[in-house]
């Protein structure tokens, strides 16, 4: 039996997280522990969210500090790692390739390096991002994540990172711990039975949620990530949340393994 790469959604929350050390950055650094090595990593970042599709293909992909308003110690902090050309044709090949554009001018966002630098301190594995094409309805998310199966058999780490509920307007900036707000806890649930249930129909119409979905998710995103991750969900493929818990009131930190 051939073994299958695990495919995670990350909800990446605040940038500072790339400094901290709180139970969400320890829930990621196990995670890096726990799972197999990968040859590479293919990033699908919120914070990539363009007209048309794109993978990065440069050699050494910048580290972009894609936000305002933080201390300079984050503008500061880089994440070294080496991107890959092959990886980047290879996934232009397994989509339809007249959709891909080969990109060298984005590189990493905080989506992705925040994240990575607790996954893979080191920087020491190829890290491809593919871009989120902002015209395109949610199935087209859920039908690219499905085209790029053989992936996770050739050791290569899909992940997605967004936040399942992002809703900055509500957020409580400073306040890490306040009671989560009922809609984000419902939503949030909401996509957990469903991902239990293997019930994808739900997760890509999520909008179906109604009242709960317009505020967990305003814009989308943070939430199409892990429609990538639901494509490549094998028949029954188990799933687990190896990280948890609900950042000032409206993101959810949650993360979903599958595999
Ligand atoms: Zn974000």
């Amino acid at each position: 039996m051939i073994n299958l790469m695990p495919t995670i959604f990350f909800g990446h929350g605040n940038p500072m997280n790339a400094l901290s050390k709180n139970r969400y950055t320890e829930g990621w650094a196990s995670i890096g522990k726990s799972i197999p090595r990968p040859k590479a990593v293919l990033a699908v970042s919120a914070h990539w969210y363009i007209p048309y599709c794109a993978v990065t293909s440069s050699l050494m992909p910048r580290t972009i500090h894609d936000f305002g308003g933080f201390p300079r110690e984050l503008y500061q902090m880089k994440y070294p790692v080496s991107g890959s050309p092959e990886l980047a044709r290879h996934v232009k090949d397994l989509l339809p390739p007249a959709l891909v554009r080969l990109d060298e001018s984005w590189g990493l966002d905080h989506g992705t390096w925040v994240v990575l630098s607790h996954v893979f301190p080191n920087a020491d594995i190829p890290v491809v991002q593919l871009g989120i094409d902002e015209t395109q309805p949610p199935i087209f998310h859920y039908e690219l994540g499905k085209q790029l199966k053989p992936l996770r058999k050739e050791g290569v780490l899909i992940i997605g990172s967004g936040n399942i509920v992002h809703n900055l307007t509500a957020y409580a900036w400073g306040n890490h711990d306040i009671h989560p707000f009922d809609w984000a806890v419902r939503f949030e649930e909401h996509v957990r039975e469903m991902l239990r249930k293997c019930d994808d129909t739900p997760l890509v119409n999520y909008q179906g949620f109604g009242h709960d979905a317009i505020l967990s998710v305003p814009t989308p995103e943070h939430y199409l990530p892990l429609l990538y991750m639901l494509g490549l969900r094998e028949e029954k493929e188990r799933v687990s949340f190896p990280v948890q818990g609900v950042d000032g009131g409206s993101v959810s930190m949650l993360a979903v393994q599958i595999g």
